[in-house]
């Protein structure tokens, strides 16, 4: 017979703070623009994919700037419905595929798991915003399909966890799946694709560190912030605590009229980057997503920042410039 010490407890498991925090999300644009004292009119409508910021990046955004780099992520304007043409719901190609099966294979030897479709924040610019949006892991057979593909092929040295973010999976999850996929005897890297750390910090939990450090293989994990103003100091102690686990941190960006789209905006967030102890990797160019056209930077004037930020700073703190090109054998360098 159990003892209840306070009403529920057996009802409910206790949450992680980053589970609270995902929970307190705002769902709602107009809700975002009336805590940041902005006049509701600005939220245009989300459409399929609705808005969702914790309060943890919430707080990092100024309040009465209708112009903040992290709100500009995530606020739907009316820019949202014009339809632009050039732009479509998958331009990625194989997204839909991908979310099916659950493995991407695109380039030699790295082969790319969906492991969940949640993330913590929902990008306006993102390609998987026409995705039908679906919170629930995959069951546990599409697991076993996924590890089977990854044994049977030794060609694959790397596997990449991406998503949704899967981070979003509770630890224990993910540590039964970090240990199955080391447990292949030809996988000899993995890597983690993942915005958690940076919009929910406490996602790094005591539990992750110690998968991570139980883990015999090298491992990277792979930030997604474009804007320095994402990089506060809860951050920079998450990204600490990843390092101490052994963990190689890098970050990638997408360029974004409006966000990013500057020699300085750039230069700081290389310069904040490794501040914290993360490295500049990527920086993509948009994919062309309906919806998202208004994000949009033209390919020389991106090369162009790119070109400015090589004469400003060291050569390992300039982002390769990157294109997704279908059918490429790697992405393409612009
Ligand atoms: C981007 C991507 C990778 C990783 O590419 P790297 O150049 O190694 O970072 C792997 N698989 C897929 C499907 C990708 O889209
Ligand atoms: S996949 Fe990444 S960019 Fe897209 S909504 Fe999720 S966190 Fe944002």
């Amino acid at each position: 017979m159990h003892i209840l010490t306070t009403p529920g407890e057996l009802v409910r498991p206790q949450q992680a703070d980053w589970q609270v925090e995902l929970r307190q999300a705002v769902r709602d644009g107009r809700e975002l623009c009336r805590r940041l004292g902005l006049p509701s009119e600005r939220a245009g409508p989300a459409g399929q994919f609705p808005v969702f910021v914790p309060p943890s990046f919430l707080a990092r955004m100024r309040c009465g700037d209708a112009d903040d780099p992290l709100l500009r992520q995530v606020l739907p304007g009316a820019e949202e419905t014009v339809e632009v043409p050039g732009f479509s719901a998958d331009p990625v190609g194989d997204a839909a595929a991908a979310w099916q099966a659950g493995v991407l294979q695109k380039y030699a030897g790295r082969v790319l798991l969906v492991t969940t479709g949640a993330c913590a924040v929902h990008c306006r610019y993102c390609f998987r915003r026409h995705f039908p949006y679906q919170e629930l892991p995959r069951g546990d057979a599409a697991w076993e399909d996924a590890l089977a593909t990854i044994a049977a092929d030794t060609s694959i040295s790397e596997v990449i966890l991406s998503g949704g973010d899967p981070l979003m999976l509770v630890d224990q999850r993910l540590r039964w799946l970090l240990e199955r996929i080391a447990a292949v005897p030809h996988v000899a890297r993995l890597r983690v694709h993942t915005r958690l750390p940076i919009v929910i910090p406490t996602r790094v939990t005591e539990e992750l560190l110690a998968a991570f450090s139980a883990l015999r293989l090298p491992t990277t994990v792979v930030l997604h912030a474009n804007h320095a103003q994402e990089l506060n100091d809860q951050v920079a102690r998450s990204v600490d605590c990843l390092r101490g686990a052994g963990v190689l941190l890098l970050n990638q960006a997408v360029l974004l009229r409006g966000v990013n789209d500057s020699v300085v905006a750039q230069q700081t967030l290389s310069e904040r980057l490794l501040a914290v102890g993360v490295l500049p990797y990527y920086l993509h160019q948009l994919d062309r997503v309906t919806g998202a056209a208004h994000f949009e930077v033209p390919v020389v004037e991106g090369k162009q920042i790119v070109a400015a930020l090589r004469e400003r700073l060291p050569g390992y703190l300039v982002p390769t410039y990157v294109q997704e090109v279908p059918g490429e054998p790697s992405k393409t360098v612009l």
